[in-house]
């Protein structure tokens, strides 16, 4: 049996509703900043509970951007979680900002008990990531925020549709950023991301930032950037909107199913769950667990057939690019340990049970 990591071959098996629609689209040559950007602008602050949503070119962007429209300036050191995806550290250094990374806790996020040590005077602003669509402990991080005055900044480009206590991931600082990335819970054909906020002050700032500072079409209020979502991302992220909440269904379905299938006291030491807070609606973007051997199962589903992955095998701290920072391995053990020993399985809206009950099998051959 093949179970493949990916689902986007299954989802565009009939692409046509979303051709039709960019037919339109080209039919009237609405190509940036039109009526498409601004509906799925409207969709998105509705869906988060937002006052605002402002479409740019990228998840990258999104951070970027809402670095710069906070405040965040060269020289300052911007607080993060040791376990994410590069581009949260590379928007940190586009904005001539250091990052500064911080340990995860068992839920594979920041560690907020961890966070005070890393803040200095030169610290201007806070970025959790709510990693694998599980949410950071939001509670205990915008707290320490507040205490300290840093710009509360969500890295949420894995986690829309994710909640805590019922409200919107992505909502609980000045701006929180979305990627819309084609593996990401909603997506694009191609690149775009989204910024959401509660601040008019802010959105009217990042509707500049993305559009060379222009104000209308003759005056300039700052030098800056070109970084619109296009319009026909647009029109297919409009057409995936009407999906979001039941492929969200869905994932957190084959998720729970997993954890039935491996939460058995036979692999009790060698299976480990991130830990889950209840009051939260995890999207499971990714399904990663902690496991014994790792390598060896690894090799051992890629023989059967399962596209397993690992994210990531070299923890950010220690990859080249951040040499200047100076950190050492042991610096940060727990996102060490998972990129040793952690791996991310198949876990999507299309996966079968019959796939699902195979690779829970395959996992306990390997270990029993
Ligand atoms: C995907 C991702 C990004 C960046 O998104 P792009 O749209 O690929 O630029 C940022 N942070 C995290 C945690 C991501 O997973």
């Amino acid at each position: 049996m093949q179970v493949p990591f990916s689902f986007l071959a299954e989802q565009f098996r009939d692409p046509s509703p979303v051709l039709e629609s960019i037919r339109e689209l080209v039919k009237k040559g609405d190509f940036t900043l039109g009526k498409a950007l601004e509906r799925f602008e409207a969709t998105f602050a509705s869906y988060c509970g937002a006052s605002h949503a402002v479409g740019v070119g990228s998840g990258t962007d999104a951070l970027f951007l809402s670095l710069v429209a906070a405040g965040v300036r060269p020289g300052d050191e911007v607080i993060t979680s040791a376990n994410t995806f590069v581009a949260t550290a590379g928007a940190i250094v586009q904005a001539g900002a250091r990052p500064v990374f911080v340990d995860v806790d068992d839920d594979l996020n920041i560690d907020p008990s961890s966070i005070e040590n890393a803040i200095t005077q030169r610290t201007t602003a806070l970025i959790p990531v709510h990693w694998a669509g599980r949410p950071a402990d939001l509670a205990k991080v915008a707290l320490i925020a507040r205490k300290h005055g840093l710009i509360l900044i969500e890295d949420a480009c894995q986690a829309l549709g994710g909640k805590i206590e019922g409200q919107s991931v992505g909502t609980f600082g000045i701006a929180g950023a979305f990627s819309l990335h084609p593996i990401k819970p909603l997506h694009v054909w191609g690149d775009g991301g989204v910024i959401v906020t509660q601040s008019s002050e802010l959105a009217q700032k990042l509707r500049l930032l993305r559009n060379h500072g222009l104000d209308g079409r003759d005056v300039v209020r700052c030098f800056a950037y070109n970084s619109r979502m296009d319009s026909l991302q647009a029109v297919v992220g409009n057409c995936l909107f009407e999906s979001l909440e039941t492929t969200i269904h869905r994932r957190i379905d084959r998720a729970l199913r997993y954890y039935e299938a491996l939460g058995r006291d036979a692999l009790a030491d060698k299976v480990q769950f991130p830990a889950e807070r209840k009051t939260d609606r995890n999207v499971f973007h990714l399904f990663q667990l902690r496991v014994k051997n790792r390598d060896l199962l690894l090799r051992h589903l890629h023989e059967n057939g399962i596209e397993a992955k690992v994210h990531y095998p070299i923890p950010l701290h220690l990859q080249p690019a951040a040499s200047y920072l100076g950190y050492r391995k042991g610096d940060f053990p727990r996102a060490e340990e998972l990129s040793e020993g952690s791996i991310t399985l198949p876990c999507h809206q299309y996966l079968s049970d019959e796939q699902l009950e195979y690779v829970a099998e395959q996992i306990f051959r390997f270990y029993l």
